[in-house]
């Protein structure tokens, strides 16, 4: 009997080599914040090579030295990261925010103290000391790295003599403290989607032509647990769904009191979709990607990373997540070259021929 119509095969899905995942994102996160932590540490010529000493009136940036008549040029370089930024957003989506943020790295370096102090010491009370005194001793030396970039570092730790804060040094170093400790500690994601106005502006940014995190409904739909033995959908021959039941299937999973629930299908006419939630549990915004892009996603990776691991145990094909502009969905070339590309990229090469001309 052939399959019912909104199981045929269509095409057969990609396939992609089974590999260990590249912990390339965790590296990354140490590398930008160990690179946060020694910056202040860094000579040059005998003095702090980044430090904004504002009593004096001094901003010395690696060997470069700017007075108050250099304000224009302190203005043009945050210019031209701001435009660098936006660049970056059109062409590759919220990159900045899933990998370099300072609230997704201080967020992710918390997450990793919780998780750990919970997996090391069996005792909720003792795990939630441990927890608590490592973010402290954390968010501490965050905010003396942080006032260590405006006030000379090696006096703030006292290897210069004893350690003598000014109040205003004392009020930052605490102040900052305290923030990291509150935004990573607790607040997280709510400050992507509270506080963070660069947020608001990311959906202005991005286009049909931008990359965004997609779950593919047509592989993975109907999502279910089955027994272990079972082929992938190309293995055993399904194939993709078509994209209305696809999509009808996701939107049912999704609002199960709207739509009512799914209804129960036979193992052998599941998807790929283990509806294992590894994907759901590891999103720091706590999205279901599998409901479409949303635009608080921010681009991490985490749950193509979770998923990938799931598909390899299973021996499925990897990528049932996958990052694609909308365009590439549709089977359509992605347009890198576009009028909004095309106008961040000019106001890019302007600042910095205006910057090089003027040093
Ligand atoms: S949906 Fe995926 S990429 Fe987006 S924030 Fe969640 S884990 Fe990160
Ligand atoms: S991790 Fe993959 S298999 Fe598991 S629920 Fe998410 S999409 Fe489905």
């Amino acid at each position: 009997m052939p399959p019912p119509s909104h199981l045929r095969l269509v095409e057969p899905p990609p396939r992609r080599a089974a590999r260990a995942p590249l912990r390339w994102r965790m590296a990354l996160s140490c590398a930008l914040l160990g690179a946060f932590y020694l910056l202040p540490w860094l000579r040059w010529d005998g003095r702090q090579a980044l430090l904004f000493d504002l009593p004096a009136r001094r901003f010395d940036l690696f060997g470069l030295t700017l007075w108050p008549q250099d304000l224009g040029v302190l203005l043009g370089l945050l210019a031209v990261l701001a435009t660098a930024l936006v660049l970056l957003t059109q062409l590759a989506g919220r990159v900045w925010c899933g990998h370099a943020c300072p609230q997704t790295l201080w967020s992710g370096l918390f997450g990793w103290i919780e998780r750990a102090t919970a997996r090391r010491l069996r005792r909720p009370a003792l795990a939630a000391a441990a927890r608590h005194l490592l973010w402290a001793g954390v968010a501490l030396w965050t905010g003396i790295t942080f006032v260590g970039l405006f006030s000379p570092i090696q006096a703030l730790v006292g290897s210069q003599g004893g350690p003598a804060w000014s109040g205003w040094e004392t009020f930052w170093v605490l102040f900052y403290a305290l923030a990291t400790w509150g935004n990573a500690g607790f607040l997280r994601e709510q400050v992507c989607l509270d506080l963070c106005p660069f947020a608001r502006v990311c959906p202005s940014l991005c286009d049909a032509d931008t990359p965004q995190m997609h779950y593919l409904a047509r592989r993975g739909e109907p999502r279910g647990p089955r027994p272990p033995g079972q082929g992938g959908v190309a293995d055993r021959g399904r194939g993709l769904l078509d994209a209305v039941s696809a999509s009808d299937y996701s939107f049912r999973a999704a609002h199960p009191a709207l739509a009512g629930p799914l209804p129960r299908f036979a193992s052998d006419r599941l998807g790929d979709c283990l509806d294992c939630r590894a994907c759901v549990d590891i999103c720091p915004m706590a999205l279901d990607i599998r409901s479409g892009p949303h635009p608080d996603c921010i681009a991490c990776g985490a749950c193509v990373d979770a998923c990938d691991t799931q598909m390899r145990r299973w021996h499925f094909p990897a990528g049932l997540i996958a990052r694609a502009s909308p365009r590439a969905m549709q089977q359509q070339p992605t347009r890198w070259l576009r009028p909004r590309t095309l106008a961040a990229m000019g106001t890019l090469l302007v600042l910095l021929g205006i910057g090089l001309y003027r040093l």
